[in-house]
């Protein structure tokens, strides 16, 4: 039977956002978190791109040391030889998704007439044909505005892509456009007409980028094919976001048209949900909404009398789904009296006080202080804020792969 997989891309199209972005360290840290939630797999960078070479090779190796698990890592490029070469070269990477836009619009005014429809067919299958005789283990391709772009030509794009030995298309809701209805129909006409798998990638320019992956992961998923929902945590991402990972995942247990269908992996686990959404917020400095699904402040608040004494009987009356399913629960205390951080001004005795108290860590040898120092000062630079456990974590157990992640790598 056909699953729905997740894809999530916060690492990519969030980190890609306007006035928002994350550290190597911080997205270390999200492709960690995302492993242990069960998540098939995180667009975890740029392969083509320098600055992003050492961190993405060091996850491959925390990856290889069991300290990320459970995760596919793989890179996005341009659907063009000359970044799967570069990707090929420059990094371990092994799995790919290759975007390059299709829709007349984007063809005319973007392209601005350079391409014709059989061009950007050719570019994409070389540069599928370029990474799979270099190695690459899966290929994804993205049909970039595929909203607007007409059915036909789709058909035979994606065709052609799996001629090619690509492994599935994305189907981009680039600007956000298309409804739950629209993606419903041509999701499951397009995996019909073409014969493989799909990933759904949707925004939120109307408001409805969950709704709208639903729609197509239920398409696709009816026409008898797998389905991957591309996400992003807390829906960050370009314009007015991405769909949100945890709102798709809940969405699929608690919807009529979705449970008791075992359409997800089992091996999804929300238990670090509340953990990843706040971690994400902090390393991104966006706040999570008051109203945000499931982990938003509110999200399991009741204060009117009705609603009050209804949840106080039942929770079942006004609650949906258990809050200790979203690893919610235990109460969260800001600490008020003396507090010992590092950072970029830390010294030793701070920084093995807080070894202590966040790994239980004792007496570290003087010289593996130092280094670790080092790397804590390093890694705080881009960020100037004070480290969270999971990143002390990295540092203090994989000095080696840290220092590739937070150092600044020269430009080439
Ligand atoms: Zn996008």
């Amino acid at each position: 039977m056909p699953r729905i997989f997740f894809l999530d891309v916060t690492n990519r199209d969030g980190d890609q956002t306007a006035r928002i972005g994350l550290a190597k360290l911080q997205k270390t840290v999200v492709n960690l978190l995302l492993g242990e939630l069960g998540i098939h797999q995180s667009e975890y960078g740029f392969p083509f791109s320098f600055h992003e070479v050492p961190y993405l090779n060091a996850n491959l190796a925390l990856q290889e040391r069991g300290a990320i698990r459970n995760i596919i890592l793989e890179g996005w490029c341009r659907a063009i030889v000359g970044d799967v070469e570069a990707a090929l070269r420059d990094t371990k990477a092994r799995h790919f998704n290759l975007s390059i836009s299709t829709s007349d619009q984007m063809i005319q005014n973007k392209f601005r007439g350079r391409y014709s429809r059989s061009d950007i067919t050719r570019m994409m299958t070389d540069a599928v044909d370029a990474a799979k005789q270099g190695g690459a283990l899966t290929v994804g391709v993205n049909a970039e505005d595929a909203s607007r772009t007409e059915m036909e030509y789709l058909v035979e794009f994606a065709g052609a892509a799996k001629t090619a030995g690509a492994d599935r298309v994305r189907y981009c809701d680039t600007l956000g456009c298309d409804d739950p209805f629209s993606m419903y129909d041509r999701m499951n006409r397009l995996a019909k007409a073409a014969g493989l798998p799909l990933e759904v990638h949707c925004h939120n320019d109307l408001g409805m980028g969950v709704a709208t992956s639903i729609g197509g992961a239920l398409g696709t998923i009816d026409a008898g094919y797998d389905a991957y929902i591309n996400t992003t945590v807390n829906g960050v991402g370009e314009r007015s976001g991405n769909a949100d990972l945890l709102s798709c995942i809940l969405a699929l247990r608690h919807s009529p048209s979705c449970r008791g269908r075992e359409l997800l992996s089992p091996r999804i686990d929300l238990a670090k949900a509340w953990r990843l959404a706040t971690y994400t917020a902090n390393a991104f400095r966006v706040p999570i909404p008051l109203n945000q699904v499931g982990v938003g402040a509110n999200a399991f608040a009741h204060e009117s009398g009705i609603h009050a004494d209804g949840a106080l009987k039942d929770r079942r009356n006004y609650e949906l789904y258990d809050l200790e399913e979203l690893g919610r629960g235990d109460p969260s205390c800001e600490p008020t009296g003396r507090e010992i951080l590092t950072g970029t001004h830390g010294g030793a005795a701070g920084l093995a006080h807080v070894l202590q108290q966040e790994l239980g860590v004792e007496d570290p040898p003087e010289e593996r202080l130092r280094e670790t120092l080092q790397l804590v000062q390093l890694a705080t630079l881009s960020t100037q804020d004070t480290l969270t456990a999971e990143e002390l974590r990295i540092i203090w157990e994989h000095p080696d792969l840290a220092r590739e992640i937070v150092a600044l790598p020269s430009p080439t």
